[in-house]
């Protein structure tokens, strides 16, 4: 049967997932796997539909030294033992630029200017490039396709795209992109589906993970995002600190005198829940302290949110209903909870026992905005995409040979 190999590849780890093609076209997740440890102590794990086992190995910290290596390690594996070589490979890249607004077929021009972005993404996008250079060069003609982190946000009014710096910044890509877009564009997908009698309405969509953001939609697309010109903006996350006045980050290159790598390592890795409670950047394990600083973390994380909300909510002038998704929002009632009493000015009113649940819709019945839990899957939206440009590609080629 035809494959889609998904890969989301990350400074020491490669995910992967490959989905069947059925004959109808509809995708059937197949397997999900990882390469972790990549230059410290590499291991393949991969589990199958069911979630059981079907590797799990370690390996000489050598024979997997980079992200390229981690992929043909996987790539060997999913061909000599699972048998499986895909139709076609759909990367996740977390940074498209002002540019691109929908996946794209990858190319060596395409690269070149991808490259560009990675002084915007500088923790992301060379890792998320990585394996794509390495395919072009060992298997030139197995079809790749990016799928964009910012083509989602990519129709904001200017107002929202930009910061009131002068133009000239802006025409270079100093821009307020938003992430997060491939899990806002299953969710935007998926509430027609679920939840019909909301999905044309103005919604605010928490995505909250270790990273984590918030998008406006408005009939199905974004209008706004808590995320600016990179990752870092918006909500406090596991180890980023959100919302920041620039002159914080002055203070710490001037007056303490801090190297921009330095800072760059800190606000990245060091800050948000991380740092704020010095013990964990981890919501379970600070939601389970009996630590003061934990509480005082989840408090301050909840309180953004509720900020945020409000932001957004001026934004769409108004709205119809909350979505939770993510680690946090689909697994965590607790912070669910606590999010909707900051929302209780807007009319929300959660139903406990639904939430304790983790039911498709949590509020009560007479809430003025209907509050729902949507588990997100970037990956299969970017299965799904990869898919759709194959087919578009195959389809203009025999076009152009008819004509
Ligand atoms: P990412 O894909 O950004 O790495 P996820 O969306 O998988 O992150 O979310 C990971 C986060 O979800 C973890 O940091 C953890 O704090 C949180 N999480 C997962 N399950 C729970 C839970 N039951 N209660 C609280 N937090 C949870």
């Amino acid at each position: 049967m035809d494959t889609i190999l998904v890969v989301n590849a990350g400074s020491s780890s490669v995910k992967f997932q490959i989905f069947a093609i059925e004959g109808d076209g509809a995708l059937r997740r197949q397997l999900k796997g990882q390469v972790d440890g990549i230059g410290s102590r590499p291991r393949l794990r991969a589990t199958g539909a069911d979630g059981d086992t079907l590797a799990d190995r370690a390996y000489p910290i050598e024979s997997i030294a980079d992200v390229a290596a981690a992929l043909t390690v996987a790539g060997a594996w999913l061909r000599d033992e699972r048998r499986i070589t895909p139709l076609a490979v759909g990367h996740r890249v977390v940074h498209g630029g002002p540019d691109h607004d929908r996946p794209v077929p990858v190319d060596h021009g395409l690269v070149a200017r991808l490259e560009r972005y990675t002084a915007l993404a500088p923790l992301h996008q060379p890792y998320n490039l990585a394996p794509i250079k390495s395919l072009l060069a060992n298997l030139p003609a197995l079809p790749q396709v990016a799928c964009f982190d910012t083509a989602f946000h990519r129709g904001h009014k200017d107002v929202a795209d930009q910061y009131a710096i002068p133009h000239q910044l802006y025409d270079e890509g100093v821009r307020r992109y938003g992430f997060h877009g491939l899990s806002y564009e299953y969710i935007a997908r998926t509430l027609p589906k679920v939840a019909p009698e909301i999905a044309a309405g103005r919604i605010i969509v928490a995505h909250l993970g270790s990273g984590a953001s918030m998008c406006a939609l408005q009939g199905g697309r974004s209008v706004e995002s808590t995320m600016g010109f990179t990752a870092l903006d918006g909500l406090p996350m596991g180890t980023r600190p959100g919302q920041i006045d620039a002159g914080v980050v002055l203070y710490l290159l001037t007056t303490k005198g801090m190297r921009p790598d330095a800072v760059q390592d800190f606000l990245y890795r060091e800050c948000g829940l991380k740092g704020l409670s010095g013990i964990s950047n981890d919501m379970r394990e600070l939601l389970t302290s009996s630590d003061p600083r934990a509480a005082f973390a989840v408090d301050y994380f909840v309180y953004r949110a509720g900020l945020h909300a409000g932001m957004l909510a001026a934004a769409l002038q108004g709205i119809d209903a909350f979505v939770f998704t993510a680690g946090i929002g689909e697994n965590s009632s607790a912070i669910r909870e606590r999010i909707a009493e900051q929302l209780g000015w807007l009319g929300v009113a959660l139903d406990r026992a639904e939430n304790a649940k983790h039911s498709l819709k949590i509020s009560q019945t007479g809430s003025r905005i209907p509050v729902y839990v949507v588990p997100t899957d970037e990956e299969r939206m970017i299965a799904e995409h990869t898919l759709s440009v194959l087919w578009a590609s195959r389809f203009n080629a025999k076009r152009e040979k008819a004509s």
